[in-house]
């Protein structure tokens, strides 16, 4: 038994107005902790009439507040409150974030929390950094591009990364004047709602930051991405569900960004090094139980080194330490809920039936009625394969071995995605030569994961829509308005 079953039950509520409000006709559902499979809290179930009464209560925010009327500065102070106050409650946060997504503490603490304080140090500080343009095409006539903010703006978000992707958006958003509804995913509506509190308590006005939880399609979800004071649209989730916010976001013609589904290519070249190559291929499969969309979660490996490859990931990947997520020790906690773990179970009798799985793939039994599964190793499967080519977002790894650059290439670039991709060689000109030819919006030469906030984050192909991160996020949290000035002499 985890501590987490001994814990009181929670309750979270919607935050709205700068208060912790129950939904309108007071239902509720109830967020699992993955470690345990127990009840972890109520949660205020949103639908349609609280997302109107958030987004009436950001639109008054945005009209009649302090928040875009603020110079740049003084907003920026208070977000660089809000990172101090994330710090100095990270330890509370990133158990809440364990308690809710069954990840490791130590991946919540030293990296999704981590990250949240980093997202409030870095958008303040960055933002001051734009420029307004200006042309002046003879001395009597200026012509200037402004920006502004959009207003309302809808936030959508996933539950593998909640509380960090969250404010990945609210942080720019807020910046740049925006005010905002955040609608974080039915799973996991913890840690948001704790740093709504905190937000406050560092100065953000009252209605500029709104939460509402609730369900995807039929429920808060779709109403915020119907609603016609709300502006813009920043999701990340699923490819399907992409779509469907694009369709249903179509009548108000909304501004959107999509951070949709992977599935990575991690390509081990001959000549690699392997001593850094096999420990992050490890990583890049199995981080967050594999939950991951910028997951290695193909790895293809070059011919004359496919079997000691092979032997050594599979070394590895049995050394895993599976356990209870609070324990910070553990390298690998539990999938989220018990459906998901059930559709990543049909994924792997799908790899045992086409192809041979050499390690893992079974329900960890012993860790009580957590959502645990011991993490797998595949091969034998072919590169075009459902089980190559679908999301699967789980500790599954199929390795498939490559003769040279062109065939791997083409296996590389055969899904349907292209968020990220990593490769391993020590010949820089055929590093370059294929971080080019690879169609996806992120390619980590040497590494993974590496990331600098300036770079723009997002996939090609059926993977995104849209970049954020760095002068992308703040470009596409406002808007431009030309004003031309003429002068007389
Ligand atoms: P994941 O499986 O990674 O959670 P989803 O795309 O299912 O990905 O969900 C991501 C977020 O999108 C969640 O907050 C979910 O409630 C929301 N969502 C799902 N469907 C819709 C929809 N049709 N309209 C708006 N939001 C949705």
């Amino acid at each position: 038994m985890t501590t987490a079953t001994k814990a009181k039950t929670i309750e979270i509520d919607n935050f709205i107005g700068g208060k912790a409000v129950k939904s309108k006709d007071g239902k509720t559902f109830q967020t699992i902790s993955p470690g345990t499979g127990e009840v972890l809290g109520t949660v205020s179930y949103g639908t349609a009439d609280d997302i109107n009464l958030a987004v009436d209560a950001a639109k008054e925010a945005f009209e009649n507040g302090p928040w875009p009327k603020m110079s740049m500065q003084d907003r920026a102070n208070i977000l660089l409150k809000v990172a101090a106050l994330v710090e100095k409650n990270a330890d509370e946060l990133a158990r809440a974030e364990t308690l809710d997504t069954g990840k490791p503490i130590t991946e919540s603490r030293t990296g999704d929390i981590a990250r949240v304080a980093s997202n409030f140090q870095f958008y303040p500080n960055f933002a001051q950094s734009l420029a307004d343009e200006s042309w002046t095409p003879n001395p009597q006539e200026r012509h200037t591009a402004i920006r502004e903010p959009l207003g309302v703006c809808g936030l959508i978000t996933p539950w593998n990364l909640p509380l960090y992707l969250a404010t990945w958006k609210i942080a720019p958003c807020l910046i740049m004047g925006n005010a905002c509804v955040l609608k974080p995913a039915e799973w996991t509506p913890y840690t948001a709602f704790l740093f709504a509190k905190l937000a406050k308590e560092a100065g953000v006005p009252d209605g500029v930051l709104n939460i509402v939880n609730g369900f995807g399609a039929g429920g808060a979800g779709e109403a915020l991405t119907k609603h016609p004071d709300v502006k813009s649209i920043s999701f990340t989730g699923e490819t399907g569900t992409g779509r469907a916010i694009m369709a249903s976001a179509a009548g108000t013609l909304k501004k959107l960004s999509f951070e949709l589904g992977g599935k990575g290519a991690n390509i081990i070249f001959e000549d690699a090094n392997l001593d850094e190559a096999l420990p992050t291929s490890v990583r890049a499969a199995y981080r967050n139980q594999g939950q991951v969309c910028l997951a290695g979660s193909r790895l293809f490996v070059q011919e004359s080194i496919y079997p000691k490859v092979v032997k050594a990931m599979v070394e590895r990947v049995k050394n895993l330490k599976v356990g209870d997520p609070l324990d910070p020790k553990t390298e690998m906690g539990a999938l989220i809920s018990k459906e998901h773990m059930e559709k990543v179970q049909t994924y792997i009798e799908l790899g045992r039936k086409d192809g041979k799985c050499l390690t893992g793939g079974d329900p960890i039994k012993e860790l009580g009625g957590g959502f645990f599964l011991s993490p797998s190793v595949f091969e034998g499967l072919a590169y075009d394969s459902k089980f190559c080519q679908e999301e699967i977002f789980g500790p599954v790894l199929p390795i498939i071995p490559f003769k040279d650059e062109e065939e791997v290439i083409k296996m590389a670039n055969s899904t349907p995605y292209g968020l990220s991709a990593s490769l391993w060689s020590q010949d820089v000109n055929r590093c370059n030569r294929v971080a080019r030819k690879l169609k996806s919006g992120m390619v980590w030469v040497n590494c993974w994961f590496a990331r600098d906030l300036r770079t723009p984050f997002g996939g090609q192909k059926s993977s995104g829509l849209g970049r954020e991160g760095g002068r992308y996020s703040l470009e596409f949290f406002s808007d431009w308005k030309a004003v031309s000035y003429k002068y007389s002499d």
